[in-house]
């Protein structure tokens, strides 16, 4: 990246903060993987109870062996309502200041949306995009068919690299994929304005992590 598209990119984290914080997260940016661990280890001291979703980009950033080593980590999925602070990645975070996440079963979803009383989300760069619309085609073309191929899913985007359903249809918003048992792509949610304000933390990572 040159110094004309580090200067512009920096006008579309600025402006995605200042709306995330409008709808009520608290938002941060932080340059690499060292700064993102010391802010880690302010925001989850050594001891806190935590818990996570599955996630490439905590294990990709050192996150993981943190809690994991330092913190009261709790594996267990259904546990994770009790952690005092629970984190994960997103499958995209929109310049609008919303957070877009698709989930099979739904525990980190559902851990996001009602569990912890703190929640962490961290996001690489290659996670923003402009609007819902971005968010749902990046899942269909870059989330979700490296997710499947990691996994061992029997779908349709195993084989072609790319989901067989609509990138956006008006009439399900995105939400709808293919027929296959194994398909991974089954709850769809937004995390727009928030009633309770800064629950949640987005912590946005000037490199590239995760699917
Ligand atoms: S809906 Fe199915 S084919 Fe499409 S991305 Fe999800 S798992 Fe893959």
């Amino acid at each position: 990246m040159d110094a004309n598209q580090r200067k512009a990119l920096k006008g579309m984290i600025k402006e995605t903060l200042k709306n995330l914080e409008a709808n009520g997260f608290q938002a941060a940016f932080v340059n690499d993987r060292d700064e993102l661990m010391a802010l880690i280890k302010q925001l989850v001291p050594e001891g806190t109870a935590t818990a996570t979703g599955g996630s490439e980009t905590l294990a990709e950033t050192g996150i993981m062996d943190y809690l994991k080593a330092k913190t009261s980590y709790n594996p267990e999925r259904k546990k994770a309502y009790g952690a005092q602070v629970y984190l994960a990645s997103a499958n995209a975070i929109t310049m609008h200041g919303e957070i877009y996440e698709v989930d099979g079963r739904g525990n980190r979803v559902s851990a996001m949306l009602f569990g912890p009383e703190k929640v962490i989300v961290i996001a690489g760069i290659n996670k923003l995009v402009t609007d819902i619309h971005a968010a749902v085609e990046r899942v269909k073309t870059k989330a979700a068919p490296p997710n499947c191929i990691r996994l061992g899913k029997d779908t349709p985007c195993t084989k072609l690299g790319h989901c067989t359903s609509p990138y956006y249809d008006p009439h399900h918003a995105g939400a709808i994929g293919c027929a296959a048992d194994d398909r991974i792509c089954s709850n769809f949610v937004v995390f727009s304005r928030q009633t309770l304000k800064n629950r949640i933390t987005v912590i946005l990572v000037g490199e590239e992590y995760g699917y």
